[in-house]
Protein backbone atom coordinates (compact mmCIF):
# COMPACT_ATOMS: atom_id res chain seq x y z
CA UNK A 1 0.00 0.00 0.00
CA UNK A 2 2.98 2.17 1.01
CA UNK A 3 4.27 1.81 -2.77
CA UNK A 4 0.90 2.71 -4.31
CA UNK A 5 0.31 6.20 -1.96
CA UNK A 6 4.23 7.04 -2.85
CA UNK A 7 3.11 6.73 -6.66
CA UNK A 8 0.26 8.92 -6.04
CA UNK A 9 2.70 11.48 -4.56
CA UNK A 10 5.09 11.32 -7.08
CA UNK A 11 2.36 11.69 -9.55
CA UNK A 12 0.59 14.41 -8.33
CA UNK A 13 2.41 16.03 -5.80
CA UNK A 14 0.44 19.07 -6.30
CA UNK A 15 -2.60 17.45 -5.13
CA UNK A 16 -3.37 17.21 -1.09
CA UNK A 17 -6.55 16.86 -1.09
CA UNK A 18 -6.76 13.84 -3.17
CA UNK A 19 -3.54 12.23 -1.10
CA UNK A 20 -5.95 12.93 1.58
CA UNK A 21 -8.37 10.61 0.48
CA UNK A 22 -6.42 8.01 -1.13
CA UNK A 23 -4.68 7.70 2.23
CA UNK A 24 -7.47 7.01 4.44
CA UNK A 25 -8.85 4.40 1.51
CA UNK A 26 -5.74 2.75 1.27
CA UNK A 27 -5.27 2.33 5.09
CA UNK A 28 -8.51 1.03 5.47
CA UNK A 29 -8.33 -1.53 2.55
CA UNK A 30 -4.73 -3.62 4.08
CA UNK A 31 -6.63 -6.19 5.91
CA UNK A 32 -8.54 -6.72 2.48
CA UNK A 33 -5.66 -7.31 0.19
CA UNK A 34 -4.32 -9.68 3.12
CA UNK A 35 -7.25 -11.82 2.46
CA UNK A 36 -7.90 -11.42 -0.92
CA UNK A 37 -4.29 -10.25 -2.59
CA UNK A 38 -6.11 -10.32 -6.14
CA UNK A 39 -7.80 -7.43 -5.45
CA UNK A 40 -4.24 -5.48 -5.49
CA UNK A 41 -4.64 -4.69 -9.59
CA UNK A 42 -7.34 -3.38 -8.51
CA UNK A 43 -6.19 -1.02 -5.98
CA UNK A 44 -3.56 0.01 -8.62
CA UNK A 45 -6.26 1.07 -11.31
CA UNK A 46 -8.41 2.45 -8.91
CA UNK A 47 -6.11 5.54 -7.42
CA UNK A 48 -5.98 7.02 -11.27
CA UNK A 49 -9.25 8.27 -12.77
CA UNK A 50 -10.35 6.94 -16.13
CA UNK A 51 -10.83 10.16 -17.76
CA UNK A 52 -10.45 13.78 -16.87
CA UNK A 53 -11.53 16.26 -18.98
CA UNK A 54 -10.84 19.87 -18.62
CA UNK A 55 -11.75 22.84 -20.64
CA UNK A 56 -12.47 26.95 -21.14
CA UNK A 57 -15.67 27.81 -20.54
CA UNK A 58 -15.83 31.23 -21.76
CA UNK A 59 -18.82 33.50 -21.46
CA UNK A 60 -20.37 37.27 -20.70
CA UNK A 61 -20.79 39.20 -17.69
CA UNK A 62 -24.02 41.75 -17.53
CA UNK A 63 -21.71 44.64 -18.80
CA UNK A 64 -20.58 42.80 -22.46
CA UNK A 65 -17.00 41.55 -20.92
CA UNK A 66 -15.55 38.76 -21.66
CA UNK A 67 -15.16 36.05 -18.80
CA UNK A 68 -12.91 32.97 -18.98
CA UNK A 69 -13.18 29.98 -16.39
CA UNK A 70 -12.35 26.75 -16.41
CA UNK A 71 -14.21 23.63 -16.33
CA UNK A 72 -13.69 20.00 -15.58
CA UNK A 73 -15.11 16.32 -15.31
CA UNK A 74 -13.36 14.15 -13.51
CA UNK A 75 -14.95 10.31 -14.72
CA UNK A 76 -12.88 8.17 -11.75
CA UNK A 77 -15.07 4.73 -12.22
CA UNK A 78 -17.10 3.33 -14.38
CA UNK A 79 -17.18 -0.38 -13.21
CA UNK A 80 -20.15 -0.66 -11.76
CA UNK A 81 -22.14 1.88 -13.15
CA UNK A 82 -22.07 5.06 -15.27
CA UNK A 83 -19.92 7.56 -13.77
CA UNK A 84 -22.54 9.38 -10.73
CA UNK A 85 -21.00 12.26 -9.21
CA UNK A 86 -22.00 16.50 -8.75
CA UNK A 87 -20.96 19.51 -10.55
CA UNK A 88 -19.31 21.90 -7.71
CA UNK A 89 -19.30 25.83 -8.97
CA UNK A 90 -16.69 27.47 -6.18
CA UNK A 91 -13.42 29.94 -6.74
CA UNK A 92 -11.83 26.76 -4.76
CA UNK A 93 -12.19 24.09 -7.41
CA UNK A 94 -8.74 22.42 -8.75
CA UNK A 95 -8.22 19.00 -10.06
CA UNK A 96 -6.92 17.91 -6.91
CA UNK A 97 -10.56 18.95 -5.24
CA UNK A 98 -12.05 17.39 -7.55
CA UNK A 99 -10.33 13.72 -7.42
CA UNK A 100 -10.40 13.62 -3.76
CA UNK A 101 -14.45 13.84 -4.72
CA UNK A 102 -14.51 11.72 -7.32
CA UNK A 103 -12.31 9.30 -5.47
CA UNK A 104 -14.81 9.51 -2.85
CA UNK A 105 -17.85 9.21 -4.75
CA UNK A 106 -16.62 6.15 -6.23
CA UNK A 107 -16.68 4.11 -2.83
CA UNK A 108 -20.10 6.10 -1.80
CA UNK A 109 -21.88 4.84 -4.78
CA UNK A 110 -21.09 1.29 -4.61
CA UNK A 111 -22.15 1.19 -1.05
CA UNK A 112 -25.74 2.66 -2.02
CA UNK A 113 -26.33 -0.61 -3.54
CA UNK A 114 -27.05 1.11 -6.95
CA UNK A 115 -25.40 0.55 -10.44
CA UNK A 116 -23.63 3.33 -10.49
CA UNK A 117 -19.38 4.58 -10.92
CA UNK A 118 -18.21 7.71 -9.55
CA UNK A 119 -17.01 11.16 -11.15
CA UNK A 120 -17.40 14.60 -10.00
CA UNK A 121 -16.75 17.52 -11.75
CA UNK A 122 -17.55 21.56 -12.11
CA UNK A 123 -16.28 24.96 -12.45
CA UNK A 124 -14.15 27.42 -10.15
CA UNK A 125 -16.93 30.08 -11.05
CA UNK A 126 -18.13 31.64 -8.08
CA UNK A 127 -22.44 31.84 -8.38
CA UNK A 128 -21.59 34.65 -5.76
CA UNK A 129 -23.00 38.22 -6.26
CA UNK A 130 -23.72 37.13 -9.85
CA UNK A 131 -27.15 37.99 -11.66
CA UNK A 132 -29.45 35.14 -12.53
CA UNK A 133 -28.52 36.54 -16.47
CA UNK A 134 -24.91 35.83 -16.06
CA UNK A 135 -25.54 32.70 -13.88
CA UNK A 136 -27.46 31.14 -17.20
CA UNK A 137 -24.79 32.53 -19.20
CA UNK A 138 -22.25 30.48 -17.39
CA UNK A 139 -24.22 27.67 -17.35
CA UNK A 140 -24.92 27.32 -20.89
CA UNK A 141 -21.55 28.25 -21.92
CA UNK A 142 -20.31 25.26 -19.32
CA UNK A 143 -22.62 22.67 -20.71
CA UNK A 144 -21.53 23.56 -24.77
CA UNK A 145 -18.56 21.79 -23.79
CA UNK A 146 -19.48 19.12 -20.90
CA UNK A 147 -22.53 18.14 -23.16
CA UNK A 148 -20.62 15.81 -25.48
CA UNK A 149 -18.97 14.00 -22.51
CA UNK A 150 -21.72 12.66 -20.35
CA UNK A 151 -24.79 10.65 -21.19
CA UNK A 152 -27.68 8.94 -19.45
CA UNK A 153 -25.96 5.92 -20.18
CA UNK A 154 -22.62 7.01 -19.59
CA UNK A 155 -22.43 9.84 -17.23
CA UNK A 156 -24.75 11.61 -15.43
CA UNK A 157 -23.93 14.47 -13.26
CA UNK A 158 -25.66 16.41 -10.21
CA UNK A 159 -25.36 19.80 -7.93
CA UNK A 160 -23.31 20.08 -5.36
CA UNK A 161 -21.85 23.46 -3.51
CA UNK A 162 -22.83 26.33 -5.58
CA UNK A 163 -25.00 23.94 -7.90
CA UNK A 164 -28.96 23.71 -6.67
CA UNK A 165 -32.40 23.49 -8.54
CA UNK A 166 -31.91 27.05 -10.47
CA UNK A 167 -28.48 25.63 -12.06
CA UNK A 168 -29.70 22.26 -12.59
CA UNK A 169 -32.57 23.67 -14.70
CA UNK A 170 -30.17 25.88 -16.74
CA UNK A 171 -27.79 23.18 -17.48
CA UNK A 172 -30.56 20.71 -18.36
CA UNK A 173 -32.28 23.17 -20.48
CA UNK A 174 -28.85 23.93 -22.78
CA UNK A 175 -28.05 19.84 -23.12
CA UNK A 176 -31.20 19.10 -23.64
CA UNK A 177 -31.33 22.01 -27.08
CA UNK A 178 -27.73 20.67 -28.29
CA UNK A 179 -28.74 16.42 -27.62
CA UNK A 180 -31.95 17.52 -29.11
CA UNK A 181 -33.78 14.98 -26.99
CA UNK A 182 -35.42 14.38 -23.68
CA UNK A 183 -33.13 12.30 -21.15
CA UNK A 184 -32.48 11.50 -17.67
CA UNK A 185 -28.84 13.54 -18.29
CA UNK A 186 -28.81 15.06 -14.66
CA UNK A 187 -30.08 14.31 -11.37
CA UNK A 188 -31.47 17.02 -8.75
CA UNK A 189 -34.25 18.47 -11.79
CA UNK A 190 -37.26 20.21 -10.76
CA UNK A 191 -40.64 17.91 -10.25
CA UNK A 192 -41.68 19.54 -13.44
CA UNK A 193 -39.20 18.03 -15.56
CA UNK A 194 -38.39 15.01 -14.31
CA UNK A 195 -36.96 15.02 -10.99
CA UNK A 196 -37.63 13.16 -8.19
CA UNK A 197 -39.25 14.15 -5.21
CA UNK A 198 -37.48 14.18 -2.07
CA UNK A 199 -34.20 14.65 -3.61
CA UNK A 200 -33.59 18.09 -2.54
CA UNK A 201 -34.00 16.85 0.96
CA UNK A 202 -32.02 13.43 0.56
CA UNK A 203 -28.68 14.06 1.57
CA UNK A 204 -29.77 15.74 4.77
CA UNK A 205 -32.57 13.23 5.55
CA UNK A 206 -30.36 10.61 4.74
CA UNK A 207 -27.34 11.95 7.07
CA UNK A 208 -29.65 11.90 10.15
CA UNK A 209 -31.34 8.37 8.90
CA UNK A 210 -27.53 7.26 9.02
CA UNK A 211 -26.92 8.92 12.30
CA UNK A 212 -30.16 7.35 14.03
CA UNK A 213 -28.61 3.99 12.89
CA UNK A 214 -25.65 4.60 14.70
CA UNK A 215 -27.07 6.39 18.21
CA UNK A 216 -29.65 3.18 18.23
CA UNK A 217 -25.99 0.93 18.56
CA UNK A 218 -25.67 2.79 21.82
CA UNK A 219 -28.81 2.47 22.63
CA UNK A 220 -29.22 6.76 22.17
CA UNK A 221 -31.46 8.77 20.16
CA UNK A 222 -32.23 12.15 18.94
CA UNK A 223 -35.22 12.54 21.11
CA UNK A 224 -33.96 15.37 23.25
CA UNK A 225 -30.39 15.27 21.62
CA UNK A 226 -28.33 18.53 21.03
CA UNK A 227 -27.16 18.95 18.08
CA UNK A 228 -24.66 21.33 16.42
CA UNK A 229 -25.11 21.98 12.59
CA UNK A 230 -22.59 23.69 10.19
CA UNK A 231 -24.06 25.14 6.75
CA UNK A 232 -26.95 26.81 5.69
CA UNK A 233 -27.25 25.58 2.66
CA UNK A 234 -28.69 22.12 0.85
CA UNK A 235 -27.18 19.62 3.31
CA UNK A 236 -27.62 21.71 6.20
CA UNK A 237 -30.83 22.66 5.69
CA UNK A 238 -32.61 19.44 5.40
CA UNK A 239 -30.31 17.72 8.21
CA UNK A 240 -31.46 20.05 10.78
CA UNK A 241 -35.08 19.62 9.48
CA UNK A 242 -34.90 15.83 10.62
CA UNK A 243 -33.60 16.60 13.18
CA UNK A 244 -36.20 18.49 14.68
CA UNK A 245 -38.61 16.12 12.98
CA UNK A 246 -36.86 13.55 15.42
CA UNK A 247 -37.20 15.30 18.66
CA UNK A 248 -33.84 16.67 18.44
CA UNK A 249 -32.75 20.18 19.02
CA UNK A 250 -30.08 22.35 16.65
CA UNK A 251 -28.24 25.04 17.91
CA UNK A 252 -25.70 26.36 15.61
CA UNK A 253 -25.92 26.80 11.93
CA UNK A 254 -23.62 28.61 9.57
CA UNK A 255 -22.18 30.00 6.55
CA UNK A 256 -18.61 31.11 4.79
CA UNK A 257 -18.24 34.21 6.97
CA UNK A 258 -19.52 33.03 10.16
CA UNK A 259 -21.70 31.39 12.27
CA UNK A 260 -24.87 31.61 14.50
CA UNK A 261 -25.29 29.96 18.21
CA UNK A 262 -28.96 29.53 19.51
CA UNK A 263 -29.34 28.07 22.99
CA UNK A 264 -33.24 28.14 22.25
CA UNK A 265 -32.90 26.08 19.36
CA UNK A 266 -33.67 26.85 15.85
CA UNK A 267 -37.00 25.67 15.77
CA UNK A 268 -39.08 25.00 12.46
CA UNK A 269 -40.24 28.76 12.23
CA UNK A 270 -36.79 30.55 12.36
CA UNK A 271 -35.42 27.27 9.97
CA UNK A 272 -37.71 28.39 7.55
CA UNK A 273 -36.39 31.77 8.13
CA UNK A 274 -33.18 30.47 7.09
CA UNK A 275 -34.24 28.58 4.10
CA UNK A 276 -35.92 31.56 2.79
CA UNK A 277 -33.09 33.82 3.66
CA UNK A 278 -30.18 31.41 1.97
CA UNK A 279 -32.58 29.75 -0.79
CA UNK A 280 -33.61 32.98 -2.22
CA UNK A 281 -30.35 34.58 -2.03
CA UNK A 282 -31.78 37.07 0.58
CA UNK A 283 -28.75 37.69 2.70
CA UNK A 284 -26.14 36.22 5.01
CA UNK A 285 -26.47 34.06 8.59
CA UNK A 286 -25.26 36.72 10.65
CA UNK A 287 -28.83 38.55 10.00
CA UNK A 288 -30.21 35.86 11.88
CA UNK A 289 -29.64 37.62 15.73
CA UNK A 290 -31.22 41.02 14.41
CA UNK A 291 -34.45 38.70 13.82
CA UNK A 292 -34.18 35.66 17.12
CA UNK A 293 -33.82 37.32 20.39
CA UNK A 294 -30.96 34.90 22.61
CA UNK A 295 -29.04 34.16 19.56
CA UNK A 296 -25.36 35.24 18.89
CA UNK A 297 -22.79 35.54 15.61
CA UNK A 298 -19.38 34.64 15.17
CA UNK A 299 -17.60 36.03 12.46
CA UNK A 300 -15.27 32.96 10.95
CA UNK A 301 -11.56 33.72 10.60
CA UNK A 302 -10.35 32.78 7.09
CA UNK A 303 -11.60 29.10 6.44
CA UNK A 304 -11.63 26.76 7.35
CA UNK A 305 -11.63 27.86 10.86
CA UNK A 306 -15.21 28.45 12.65
CA UNK A 307 -14.17 30.00 15.43
CA UNK A 308 -15.77 27.77 18.54
CA UNK A 309 -19.01 26.46 16.50
CA UNK A 310 -16.82 23.51 17.19
CA UNK A 311 -16.66 24.32 20.77
CA UNK A 312 -20.86 24.51 21.68
CA UNK A 313 -21.66 21.47 24.06
CA UNK A 314 -23.80 19.38 22.04
CA UNK A 315 -24.19 15.43 22.01
CA UNK A 316 -24.67 15.05 17.79
CA UNK A 317 -22.78 17.04 15.59
CA UNK A 318 -23.43 17.48 11.80
CA UNK A 319 -20.68 19.07 10.20
CA UNK A 320 -22.74 19.96 6.33
CA UNK A 321 -20.62 22.74 4.72
CA UNK A 322 -17.00 21.68 3.23
CA UNK A 323 -13.96 19.42 3.43
CA UNK A 324 -11.21 20.19 6.31
CA UNK A 325 -13.98 22.17 8.36
CA UNK A 326 -13.27 20.05 11.55
CA UNK A 327 -10.11 19.90 12.90
CA UNK A 328 -7.91 18.37 15.56
CA UNK A 329 -8.36 20.94 18.15
CA UNK A 330 -12.02 21.62 17.53
CA UNK A 331 -12.39 17.89 17.39
CA UNK A 332 -10.80 17.69 20.89
CA UNK A 333 -13.04 20.45 22.05
CA UNK A 334 -16.32 17.98 21.14
CA UNK A 335 -14.94 15.28 22.47
CA UNK A 336 -14.17 17.44 25.75
CA UNK A 337 -17.97 17.89 25.74
CA UNK A 338 -18.89 14.71 25.68
CA UNK A 339 -19.85 14.54 21.77
CA UNK A 340 -21.44 11.03 21.72
CA UNK A 341 -21.92 10.86 17.42
CA UNK A 342 -20.46 13.16 14.71
CA UNK A 343 -21.58 12.45 11.51
CA UNK A 344 -20.43 13.65 8.68
CA UNK A 345 -23.00 15.81 6.07
CA UNK A 346 -20.07 17.36 3.93
CA UNK A 347 -17.72 15.41 1.71
CA UNK A 348 -14.30 15.15 3.99
CA UNK A 349 -15.22 17.87 6.67
CA UNK A 350 -12.91 16.22 9.69
CA UNK A 351 -9.58 16.06 9.33
CA UNK A 352 -7.44 12.39 9.71
CA UNK A 353 -6.20 14.10 13.03
CA UNK A 354 -9.60 15.16 13.78
CA UNK A 355 -11.01 11.43 13.02
CA UNK A 356 -8.03 10.10 14.98
CA UNK A 357 -9.26 12.13 18.32
CA UNK A 358 -13.02 10.69 17.60
CA UNK A 359 -11.97 6.96 17.15
CA UNK A 360 -9.44 7.30 20.55
CA UNK A 361 -12.31 8.56 22.44
CA UNK A 362 -15.09 6.30 21.06
CA UNK A 363 -16.80 8.77 19.73
CA UNK A 364 -19.18 7.27 17.16
CA UNK A 365 -18.08 8.71 13.72
CA UNK A 366 -20.00 8.32 10.18
CA UNK A 367 -17.71 9.39 7.09
CA UNK A 368 -19.65 11.11 4.28
CA UNK A 369 -19.10 8.67 1.82
CA UNK A 370 -21.50 6.73 4.14
CA UNK A 371 -23.56 9.12 6.02
CA UNK A 372 -24.31 11.52 3.18
CA UNK A 373 -24.74 9.11 0.41
CA UNK A 374 -28.51 9.63 0.97
CA UNK A 375 -28.48 12.24 -2.11
CA UNK A 376 -26.63 9.86 -4.43
CA UNK A 377 -28.90 7.13 -3.73
CA UNK A 378 -32.00 9.58 -4.24
CA UNK A 379 -30.07 10.46 -7.76
CA UNK A 380 -29.65 7.13 -8.40
CA UNK A 381 -34.31 6.79 -7.66
CA UNK A 382 -34.41 9.78 -9.86
CA UNK A 383 -32.37 8.50 -12.80
CA UNK A 384 -34.76 4.85 -12.89
CA UNK A 385 -37.75 6.88 -12.73
CA UNK A 386 -36.41 8.86 -15.83
CA UNK A 387 -36.23 5.33 -17.38
CA UNK A 388 -39.59 4.40 -16.28
CA UNK A 389 -41.23 7.63 -17.12
CA UNK A 390 -42.89 7.28 -14.10
CA UNK A 391 -43.05 9.65 -10.64
CA UNK A 392 -42.95 8.19 -7.51
CA UNK A 393 -44.76 10.20 -4.53
CA UNK A 394 -42.82 11.68 -1.68
CA UNK A 395 -43.65 9.09 0.39
CA UNK A 396 -42.60 6.10 -1.89
CA UNK A 397 -39.08 7.57 -2.49
CA UNK A 398 -38.42 8.61 1.43
CA UNK A 399 -39.42 5.21 2.84
CA UNK A 400 -36.48 3.80 -0.08
CA UNK A 401 -34.03 6.37 0.89
CA UNK A 402 -34.10 5.75 4.77
CA UNK A 403 -34.08 1.63 3.64
CA UNK A 404 -30.83 2.75 1.85
CA UNK A 405 -29.36 4.48 4.74
CA UNK A 406 -30.26 1.39 7.27
CA UNK A 407 -28.31 -0.88 4.89
CA UNK A 408 -25.19 1.42 4.45
CA UNK A 409 -24.88 1.64 8.15
CA UNK A 410 -25.54 -1.99 8.50
CA UNK A 411 -23.01 -3.08 5.83
CA UNK A 412 -20.15 -0.32 7.16
CA UNK A 413 -20.94 -1.82 10.32
CA UNK A 414 -20.88 -5.93 9.72
CA UNK A 415 -17.78 -5.32 7.45
CA UNK A 416 -16.18 -3.18 10.19
CA UNK A 417 -16.62 -5.81 12.84
CA UNK A 418 -15.65 -8.82 10.12
CA UNK A 419 -12.33 -7.16 9.63
CA UNK A 420 -11.24 -6.58 13.15
CA UNK A 421 -11.91 -2.81 13.55
CA UNK A 422 -15.50 -2.87 15.69
CA UNK A 423 -16.99 0.13 15.55
CA UNK A 424 -14.65 2.02 12.82
CA UNK A 425 -17.17 3.07 10.22
CA UNK A 426 -14.32 4.66 8.02
CA UNK A 427 -12.56 1.19 7.59
CA UNK A 428 -16.69 -0.22 7.39
CA UNK A 429 -17.65 1.91 4.35
CA UNK A 430 -13.97 2.06 2.58
CA UNK A 431 -13.75 -2.10 2.67
CA UNK A 432 -17.56 -2.55 1.86
CA UNK A 433 -17.45 0.35 -0.71
CA UNK A 434 -14.11 -1.37 -2.12
CA UNK A 435 -15.39 -5.01 -2.72
CA UNK A 436 -17.61 -4.50 -4.68
CA UNK A 437 -15.60 -1.96 -6.97
CA UNK A 438 -12.90 -4.62 -7.28
CA UNK A 439 -14.73 -7.30 -8.01
CA UNK A 440 -16.45 -5.89 -10.82
CA UNK A 441 -12.89 -4.33 -12.26
CA UNK A 442 -11.53 -7.68 -11.98
CA UNK A 443 -14.21 -9.57 -13.44
CA UNK A 444 -13.91 -7.01 -16.31
CA UNK A 445 -10.15 -7.17 -17.13
CA UNK A 446 -8.91 -4.18 -15.58
CA UNK A 447 -9.28 -2.32 -18.34
P1 LIG B 1 -24.49 24.49 -0.65
O1 LIG B 1 -23.77 25.31 -1.62
O2 LIG B 1 -25.97 24.38 -0.72
O3 LIG B 1 -24.13 24.95 0.85
C1 LIG B 1 -22.82 24.98 1.32
C2 LIG B 1 -22.81 25.66 2.68
O4 LIG B 1 -21.50 25.59 3.21
C3 LIG B 1 -23.17 27.13 2.64
O5 LIG B 1 -23.74 27.52 3.85
C4 LIG B 1 -21.80 27.78 2.44
O6 LIG B 1 -21.75 29.13 2.88
C5 LIG B 1 -20.93 26.91 3.30
N1 LIG B 1 -19.56 26.86 2.76
C6 LIG B 1 -19.19 26.55 1.49
N2 LIG B 1 -17.85 26.65 1.35
C7 LIG B 1 -17.39 27.01 2.57
C8 LIG B 1 -16.08 27.27 3.07
N3 LIG B 1 -15.01 27.15 2.29
N4 LIG B 1 -15.98 27.63 4.37
C9 LIG B 1 -17.08 27.74 5.16
N5 LIG B 1 -18.33 27.51 4.74
C10 LIG B 1 -18.48 27.15 3.48
O7 LIG B 1 -23.82 23.04 -0.74
P2 LIG B 1 -24.38 21.64 -0.25
O8 LIG B 1 -25.15 21.81 1.00
O9 LIG B 1 -24.99 20.96 -1.40
O10 LIG B 1 -23.02 20.86 0.05
C11 LIG B 1 -22.36 20.92 1.32
C12 LIG B 1 -21.39 19.76 1.45
O11 LIG B 1 -22.12 18.53 1.31
C13 LIG B 1 -20.29 19.70 0.38
O12 LIG B 1 -19.14 19.12 0.98
C14 LIG B 1 -20.86 18.72 -0.63
O13 LIG B 1 -19.85 18.11 -1.40
C15 LIG B 1 -21.54 17.73 0.29
N6 LIG B 1 -22.57 16.92 -0.32
C16 LIG B 1 -23.66 17.49 -0.93
C17 LIG B 1 -24.64 16.68 -1.48
C18 LIG B 1 -25.89 17.26 -2.03
O14 LIG B 1 -26.79 16.47 -2.36
N7 LIG B 1 -26.04 18.56 -2.14
C19 LIG B 1 -24.48 15.21 -1.52
C20 LIG B 1 -23.34 14.71 -0.78
C21 LIG B 1 -22.42 15.55 -0.25
P3 LIG B 1 -22.12 30.35 1.88
O15 LIG B 1 -23.62 30.42 1.92
O16 LIG B 1 -21.44 31.50 2.46
O17 LIG B 1 -21.60 29.95 0.53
Amino acid sequence: MKIIYDEVLLRDPNQPEFHQAVEEVLTSLSPVIQEHPGYLPAVRAMIEAERIIQFRVPWYDDKGKLQVNRGFRIQMNGAIGPYKGGLRFHPSVNQSILKFLAFEQVFKNSLTGLPMGGGKGGSDFNPKGKTDGEVMRFCQAFMMELWRHIGANLDVPAGDIGVGGREIGYLFGMYKKLANEFTGILTGKGPSYGGSLIRPEATGYGLVYFAKEMLATKDKSFEGAVCSVSGSGNVAQFAAEKVLHLGGKVVTMSDSSGWIHDPLGINKEKLEWIMDLKNNRRGRISEYVGQFEGSTYTKSEPEPAFNGLWGVKVDVALPCATQNEVNEQEAKLLADNGVIAVAEGANMPCTPEAVAIFHEHGILFAPGKASNAGGVATSGLEMSQNSLRLAWSSEEVDEKLHKIMINIHKNAYETAEKYGMPGNYVAGANIAGFLKVAEAMTAQGLI
